[in-house]
């Protein structure tokens, strides 16, 4: 198989997604899964949809038209505000999308007259993160405005939190998301469908047994694919943290000393932290790079300590251990590093669907000083089907 490459297991992100839909469905709160982070994987969304996400969003619309051309149906959601220049594509796509700007709404009409259709939007509401979002103060005019719209429905208000200032989603900011659906509904006489509170984030609040109020919907990628909610990657109870791995292979391998010489300046990607000074050390350099990933987001638990990354090379120490070339090592991934070995074209995706293990060509045991080798490793097993 080639290296670098992406293992997913679908079965586990279906279940991941099961778990929470169920957790969230006894607080009436329903799961937009977000594929944003997959490329508009098709695979990954079946697998959201399968797991019990009642609707998918992604960032951009190059996903979601990836998506609609793979047959999937579902109800699709752009989460990014649209760009003027791309308003004919979305309400070609997207049944809903999230709206700050009343141009960019005045514009979404437009477009759907044209298409002799009807587009959704959700105000998303500024609640302290300072990313997107209406400052509160000014969301009545806003309804008033999109409200006279032809061919927009207002379908309801979001907010989006922890993803810039880390912000995290509290009782206090949730209550005041629910205050303003509440005051919407009252001063305009209509209902909104959705009040989707945030993102994967808001995971320790809804499982906390806060007061949900009027939120009835989450928006969540990271806590589907990897099982942690971001604002302190603690792993969430009952969920897979490796549906998803990375595998990289060794294209050289030394003892070397910890400590560069010469004189230092600054490397290709900026300054050098200093080297720890450890005396010689198993030195193994993986074919994976920051053109393939975000190397500052990789951990292993094999024992591997990982040292540095520029464009193409990723340094290792390999704790005494000696890797040979060609031997391949799992990666757990953060958000960071997924999204960006997602996105790069180096890397290849390969996925199952059978919830068990994936193979791994060698695998370093827990301790000693052994040498590994693709010929000593275990053949791989074919994957079990999860009945
Ligand atoms: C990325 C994003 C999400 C999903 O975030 P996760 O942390 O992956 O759950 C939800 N809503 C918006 C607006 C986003 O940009």
């Amino acid at each position: 198989m080639s290296t670098p490459r992406l293992e997913i297991d679908l079965g586990k992100i279906e279940q991941n997604t099961r778990t929470l839909v169920e957790r969230l469905a006894r607080r009436n709160i329903s799961v937009t899964g977000v594929t944003k982070a997959s490329l508009g994987s098709p695979e990954i969304a079946r697998a959201m949809l399968s797991g019990g996400a009642i609707a998918l969003g992604d960032s951009r619309i190059e996903n979601i038209e990836a998506m609609r051309r793979a047959k999937i149906s579902a109800p699709m959601t752009l989460i990014r505000c649209p760009m003027l220049s791309q308003v004919e594509r979305v309400v070609l796509n997207a049944d809903v999308s999230f709206n700050t700007e009343v141009e960019v709404i005045g514009a979404l009409s437009a477009a759907a007259q044209k298409a002799g259709t009807t587009h959704a939007v959700v105000l998303m509401v500024e609640l302290g993160d300072l990313r997107e979002g209406i400052m509160p103060c000014d969301i009545e005019s806003t309804v008033r405005e999109t409200l006279q719209f032809p061919n927009i429905e207002l379908r309801g208000i979001a907010t989006n939190l922890a993803c810039r200032s880390g912000v995290k989603p509290d009782a206090r900011n949730m209550a005041e998301l629910s205050a303003i659906a509440v005051s919407i509904e009252g001063i305009f006489g209509l209902t909104l469908a959705i009040v989707s509170g945030g993102n994967s984030a808001n995971i320790p609040w809804v499982l906390g047994g806060e007061e949900t109020g009027r939120i009835n919907d989450l928006r969540l990628g990271e806590a589907l694919l990897l099982g942690r909610e971001p604002l302190h990657r603690q792993a969430i109870d009952g969920l897979h943290t490796d549906a998803i791995t990375l595998v990289a292979e060794v294209i050289e391998s030394k003892v070397k000393p910890s400590q560069p010489w010469g004189e230092i300046g600054q490397s290709a990607f900026g300054p050098t932290p200093p080297a720890a000074g450890r005396g010689d050390t198993e030195q193994a350099i993986f074919a994976l790079g920051r053109q393939d990933t975000d190397p500052d987001g990789l951990s292993s638990g094999d024992g591997i300590e990982l040292l540095g990354a520029s464009s193409d090379h990723l340094i290792a120490d390999c704790g005494g251990r000696h890797l040979r070339v060609g031997t391949e090592i799992t990666f757990q991934l953060n958000y960071s590093a997924l999204m960006r070995a997602m996105t790069s074209p180096f890397v290849a995706k390969v996925t199952r669907d059978n919830c068990g293990d994936i193979p791994v060509v060698a695998k370093l045991p827990a301790e000693g000083n052994a040498h590994f080798s693709l010929e000593a490793s275990p053949s791989s097993p074919e994957p079990q089907r999860a009945s």
